[in-house]
């Protein structure tokens, strides 16, 4: 197992092929011994041609595996954290009542609230989808919220796709997949963020997506929040997309001016303030990018005249968004970060757009790749584009590799600090 660990991510090898261990071996065949039979079968469907190709990288194809599934000791096993699972997740700041309604959203808004209040029989499963910043995990909220004051009783649970897979991969390790499904199968309502996230981690999709099934089946509302659409999404299964159209996806689009400054009043509001009108255009003119960006500088904004004792007038939000409405004028580009990253490695920008795959392009390219996600509002198939028109799925592939690496290497990790600090200050 010590020779696949270089060839797959840390995290599928922490998770399945660490709790193996090699039993003993009689002739040609070796015993490796597994926590529990699914664990067994997971390994043999996922990962047997990785094993074999090990085996013979290593001149030990004559060797046959047989999987001894041993039950783990009850006791030692640590238990779920049922407290914590109970809570509910929810910001009561993300409300309906704080959420304001434009053309840009207020498709998916409806949407939202049609489902918040007639749960599993407007739209099931309702997907909410748009770029980054633009409303999505506020609206999961909002219905989270909603169902819970019509019904304080009601079973519901909001986490990321993150979250939904590593508690589902521990129970799996744990024998706890019947009180994960039971679990899920008794709520009523299942908020899950982030769906894009599982985009290229194809084993653990499987277990997600049958999950997914079991809920639908029981007639339990499911919503999902992505940057992606359901096709867009590496390894989303044909007969997923069925149950998707059965349902509903909603779309969020970039707030125009008015909505922008409708938010901004709303923000003000929550914090107690007020802003005039003219500032408020005045900020939300400037502020081109995300809406969470746009909070941000109004947050500054009021800081800043608490802080100074000043009224908030135009003069005030010239002086505190100087240096931010800069920073946005001068915007991060893909371009930027291309040049940067290619002087650093001293390769030319082509190569990082070319199909070249050697290894001293590869890894400059993906790190440029994941810097474009990190820094600029890019989708990923933009960033596809900016690479010589590269599928979103490689993009996916690149930046997974790169945020596994991060987690153990500390230079790459200084190498991208490096880039980031640089990127920002040129
Ligand atoms: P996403 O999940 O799409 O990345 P969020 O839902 O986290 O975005 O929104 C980012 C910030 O912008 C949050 O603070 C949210 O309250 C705010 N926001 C987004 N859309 C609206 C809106 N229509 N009205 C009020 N606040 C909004
Ligand atoms: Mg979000």
């Amino acid at each position: 197992m010590q020779i696949l660990k270089k060839k797959v991510s840390p995290q599928v090898y922490n998770d399945w092929l660490k709790p193996t261990f090699e039993l003993s071996q009689e002739g040609n065949l070796l015993r490796v011994k597994v926590p529990n039979d699914r664990f067994r079968d997971h390994i043999q469907k996922h990962y047997m041609p990785l094993i074999e190709d090990a085996l013979q990288k290593n001149e030990l194809q004559h060797l046959t595996i047989d999987f001894v599934a041993e039950r783990p000791i009850q006791l030692t096993l640590p238990q779920l954290d049922e407290k914590k699972e109970e809570r509910l997740h929810l910001n009561a700041r993300y409300s309906f009542d704080h959420f304001v309604v434009g053309a840009s959203n207020q498709f998916a808004h409806a949407a939202a609230k049609a489902v918040a209040t007639n749960l599993s029989r407007a739209y099931n499963p309702l997907f909410i989808y748009g770029g980054s910043g633009l409303g999505k995990t506020h609206l999961l909220h909002a219905i989270g919220l909603e169902a819970y004051h019509s019904n304080p009783s009601i079973k519901l649970l909001y986490l990321s796709a993150e979250e939904f897979t590593n508690e589902f991969i521990r129970a799996l390790r744990l024998e706890k997949t019947v009180a994960f499904r039971d679990k899920y199968r008794t709520l009523d309502l299942l908020l899950i963020d982030d769906i894009h996230q599982l985009a290229g981690k194809s084993s653990t999709q499987e277990e997600f997506f049958h999950t997914f099934n079991a809920l639908y089946e029981n007639q339990k509302q499911i919503v999902l929040a992505s940057d992606l659409l359901p096709r867009e999404i590496p390894g989303v299964r044909e007969r997923l997309h069925s149950r998707f159209q059965g349902g509903l996806i909603a779309d969020i689009q970039p707030p125009d001016v008015e909505t922008k400054v409708a938010i901004l009043h709303k923000k003000a509001g929550m914090e107690n303030a007020s802003v005039p009108d003219d500032v408020a255009w005045f900020i939300a003119s400037r502020v081109k990018s995300n809406i969470r960006n746009l909070e941000g500088c109004l947050l500054r904004m009021l800081a800043m005249s608490s802080l100074m004792g000043k009224t908030v007038n135009i003069a005030l939000a010239k002086e505190v968004l100087r240096p931010l409405i800069n920073t946005e004028d001068r915007v991060i580009t893909p371009a930027l970060i291309q040049e940067t990253v290619a002087q650093y490695y001293q390769l030319k920008v082509e190569e990082l757009k070319s199909k070249n795959n050697s290894k001293p392009i590869v890894r400059p390219r993906q790190v440029a790749m994941y810097l474009c996600k990190k820094l600029t509002d890019s989708s990923l198939p933009e960033i596809g584009k900016n690479f010589g028109g590269k599928h979103h799925s490689t993009v996916i592939h690149s930046i997974n590799r790169v945020e596994d690496s991060l987690k153990h290497d500390p230079i790459l990790q200084n190498e991208i600090n490096t880039l980031i600090e640089t990127i920002k200050t040129t």
